[in-house]
């Protein structure tokens, strides 16, 4: 029957892929056969709502994706040192959304790449080998990401060129940007390394998706240059439409980044990413290597990259996430009064978090599992984050509409009853 074949499967992943090196979500692991907009449906015949996808952006087989990549790979798909008019194109595309000092574009394959490149370039440029990063940030799986991956780190590791600091939340956190460029400037002056890069999420969203006033962003910025250093907003997560008209979390915030770096939702699927940077910065490399990888923007990566940005920029995805992400989390508030076991909800758009409260003997983290599990069986997909793994994590494709934000809200208040029943 197909529970045993689905443990089957889940056993058979376990031996082959590694054991725990690569778990998957939930208790019972989902084996999902089919998306379609906001939807995914599993092996065994049932739909749940997505709450976690932010690599379908633009919801789950969009057509118009579909058909550009298909299109692309029926005629034409190579590796990227060949003259290409829709990668040109699509560089282009990009770089008309940025500040109009970063005016160039690098493609990669990923998020992780996208940052690797980014360290290299700021290593290069300034001649600096440490960095700095939020306290529980992640920016990567490769060697160098991990070290810049507190999130990651086993207890009581943290490699010698890195330092942390603590990211405010809530406008009571009342940080002015002197403060904080002077903090960061300690920071940095403490390493024993010269600092290369200061760098983070701009949403903050593996710290439990902070609210950090811009003032204090502004000073991140000032201090990663008082020390030298450059600062790099990764949008691997908060970017692509999901805070709003702007397609980029930092502009939010009033800053301009030296680097900044995208990923995930960049080509709904399509492995595409990309470094934006001035192009002083990308010249200094430039004098002693060369950058080649062989997948960056190859012919149909970019005709996934131009369905993502076609597909945001006429159909107005991006407005409809701050229209949507503001009645989720007016649900979700209105939720939380007088429900001992929410507390604060917290972000942008359509990425929004719910910290969940410790239960009596039971953990904040283990209340928040048990609701993430919850959900799961009210059919509906959501993550946790945050430091202590207490924030329900809500970052969906973006063509979530008014009814599927009130649908999460309806279903989580049956798991927090569902929860209060079986106790
Ligand atoms: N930066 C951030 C903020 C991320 O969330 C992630 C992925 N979770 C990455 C970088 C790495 O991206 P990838 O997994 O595509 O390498």
């Amino acid at each position: 029957d197909l529970a045993a074949a689905n443990t089957d499967l889940a056993t058979r992943r376990a031996d082959a892929l590694g054991g725990p090196l690569s778990p998957l979500f939930y208790r019972r692991p989902l084996e999902v056969v089919r998306g379609e907009g906001p939807w995914l449906h599993t092996a065994d015949g049932t739909r749940y709502l997505d709450a976690y996808n932010n690599v379908a952006v633009v919801g789950h087989a969009h057509p118009a994706v579909t058909t550009a990549v298909a299109t692309q790979l029926a005629r034409l798909n190579t590796h990227s040192r060949y003259l290409h008019a829709a990668v040109v194109d699509l560089a282009e595309r990009i770089l008309a959304t940025m500040p109009a000092e970063l005016d160039t574009c690098l493609f990669t394959t990923s998020g992780t790449e996208a940052n690797e490149l980014a360290w290299r370039l700021a290593t290069e440029y300034t001649g600096g080998s440490a960095a700095v990063i939020a306290e529980h940030a992640y920016h990567g799986s490769t060697k160098w990401m991990a070290d810049l991956s507190p999130n990651e780190w086993p207890a009581g590791h943290r490699p010698a060129h890195t330092a942390t600091f603590e990211a405010p939340h809530g406008p009571a956190a009342g940080l002015t940007a002197e403060e904080a460029s002077r903090r960061i400037a300690a920071t940095t002056q403490a390493l024993d390394e010269q600092a290369a890069l200061v760098l983070a999420d701009s949403q903050f969203t593996s710290e439990g998706i902070l609210d950090v006033p811009g003032e204090f962003l502004a000073g991140l910025v000032d201090g990663a240059h008082a020390a030298g250093a450059l600062y790099l907003a990764d949008e691997v997560q908060s970017g692509y439409g999901r805070s709003g008209p702007h397609l980029w979390r930092f502009v939010l915030s009033g800053v301009t980044p030296d680097i900044v770096t995208l990923g995930k939702p960049m080509g709904a699927g399509y492995p595409i990413g990309a470094v934006v940077t001035r192009r002083e910065i990308a010249d200094v490399l430039a004098r002693r290597y060369e950058y080649f990888s062989t997948f960056a923007a190859t012919p149909a990566a970019a005709a996934a990259g131009h369905a993502v940005l076609d597909i945001l920029q006429l159909t107005g995805l991006p407005e409809q996430a701050v229209e949507v992400g503001a009645r989720l989390r007016a649900g979700l508030r209105a939720l939380a009064e007088g429900e001992p076991l929410l507390g604060d909800v917290r972000g942008v758009g359509l990425l929004a978090g719910v910290h969940v409260r410790a239960d009596g003997e039971a953990a904040s983290r283990d209340v928040a599992r048990s609701l993430l599990e919850l959900l799961v069986g009210q059919g509906v997909l959501a993550g946790l984050t945050g430091a202590g793994g207490d924030v329900l994590k809500i970052r969906p494709p973006l063509v979530w509409e008014r009814a599927h934000a009130d649908l999460f809200v309806d279903r989580l208040g049956r798991a927090l009853r569902a929860r209060r029943e079986r106790r």
